[in-house]
């Protein structure tokens, strides 16, 4: 690591004792916790750090949402800046609020999350990547392509950087020609590969680490069949406000992955609430990175529902295991690109719908393609035709990718009555509704 940061990581999470961890991560909490109280941008911020003592005192910040994290972002803000302004990479989240996010990783604090992504490949690798094509969205304010050919090259192996935009044909030849043994690819892209490609083009491949969202059953399932023996699992969890938050080991699979808890708290809370919650309930997913650079983020809410458990892993780490277990109300990720509630009636607003109760956003998953709906109450304005929708919708950054993305099967607007909208198991009628999967 870099001198100007003082964040030491395990170099094998797994090999510590659950004390040896403890120790671990509240010294590093106290060196996040030191940058931010010197930087008085950030004290401003959160006055409350003044009487923070360590770890266990974070609980007593208010959780973080997106729309601060927005609001308070660089270049307009400095108010999330640790140390102030300073060399490193911007990168833009792909928002739930109706700002997109900046976020000003330091150079440190990449180091720190690329070391972390090549640690987690290492603790769950049956087999070791030696040639990988990484299939990332590569520009565009995206952070995940970086992040796959650091984890790459701090892995030993070579990287065929082919980004998602060549084609399933194209890089299907790359693949078979130079025996490439692992993708990397978000699960819309991977899956198009292995299952759109000629099989004996794909010969060589070992492994498919996916990232940016989950993979889902049965789109497992259509891999499996194409590609037999194939290994499927996950990259990493990670977040673009957060980095590296958890990884998998050999014994997990689908959304369960340890925690890198030398680097990042997690907390799981009761959603309406804010209370902090036992080891395995159910809540909502408040993640603070360890960094004494870049960016102070404190119970940052991502967005995502989990459940936390400390009983040992079959592995034998003592990593406490998080299950994710889908979005957080109000809002919903397709292909990779997340968005809410708040965003979407920000762009039907132009159209004269401002009740989320009067419409509701509805997708469906087939296969790896899906449909979107748009519904609107008959007492919505005359105004909200479709080709209005459409072109509100169109000034919505990650709205705008799903319903015009490549995996994106169809889209309409259509007068439903709100008696006839979907419901969730529990009775709610949700203006985001994911139709759940047919498997
Ligand atoms: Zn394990």
């Amino acid at each position: 690591m870099n001198t100007r940061s003082a964040i030491r990581l395990a170099d094998d999470l797994d090999v510590l004792s659950r004390e040896e961890i403890e120790r671990l991560r509240h010294r590093n909490a106290a060196r996040m916790l030191d940058a931010a109280r010197a930087t008085p941008a950030v004290l401003r911020r959160w006055p409350q750090l003044a009487d923070v003592r360590d770890l266990e005192g974070l609980t007593a910040l208010p959780p973080l949402t997106s729309a601060e994290l927005a609001a308070g972002r660089p270049p307009h803000s400095a108010e999330f800046l640790l140390g102030g302004d300073g060399p490193g990479m911007a990168i833009r989240s792909s928002g739930t609020s109706r700002t997109p996010k900046m976020m000003y990783h330091s150079w440190e604090f990449n180091a720190q999350i690329s070391a972390l992504g090549a640690r987690g490949v290492r603790a769950g690798a049956r087999r070791p990547p030696r040639r990988v094509a990484n299939c990332l969205f590569a520009a565009e304010l995206n952070g995940a392509f970086l992040f796959a050919q650091e984890v790459i090259r701090l892995c030993a192996a070579r990287t065929f950087p082919l980004g998602s935009t060549m084609g399933v044909g194209h890089t299907a030849e790359v693949i078979a020609e130079h025996a490439v043994d692992t993708l990397i690819a978000a699960p819309g892209f991977g899956v198009d590969v292995l299952t759109g490609a000629a099989p004996e083009r794909l010969t060589a491949l070992r492994t498919f680490l996916y990232i940016g969202e989950g993979l889902g059953a049965e789109r497992e399932k259509a891999v499996t069949a194409a590609l037999p023996g194939l290994e499927i699992r996950s990259l990493a969890y990670s977040t673009t406000e957060t980095g590296c938050i958890g990884y998998q080991c050999a014994y997990q699979t689908g959304t369960a992955h340890h925690v890198h808890e030398d680097a990042v708290v997690v907390e799981v809370v009761d959603e309406e609430t804010g209370a902090p919650l036992p080891a395995g309930e159910a809540g909502e997913v408040l993640v603070t990175p360890l960094s004494d650079t870049g960016m102070a983020l404190f119970r940052y809410r991502i967005g995502d529902r989990g459940r936390l458990s400390d009983r040992p892993c079959a592995c034998g780490s003592r990593a406490r295991v998080l299950t994710l277990l889908g979005r957080a109300a109000q809002s919903l990720t397709v292909d990779s690109e997340t968005f809410s509630t708040d965003h979407l009636m920000g762009r039907l607003a132009e159209v004269g719908v401002t009740d989320p109760a009067a419409c509701q956003l509805q997708v469906r998953w087939e296969g790896n393609r899906y449909r979107v709906r748009l519904l609107l109450s008959p007492s919505a304005p005359s105004a909200a035709t479709p080709e209005a929708v459409a072109a509100a919708l169109a000034g919505g950054l990650e709205i705008h990718a799903v319903v015009t993305g490549p995996r994106c099967a169809g889209f309409t607007v259509e007068r439903v009555d709100p008696a006839r909208f979907a419901r969730t198991a529990r009775g709610k009628v949700p203006t985001l509704y994911e139709h759940p999967a047919t498997a």
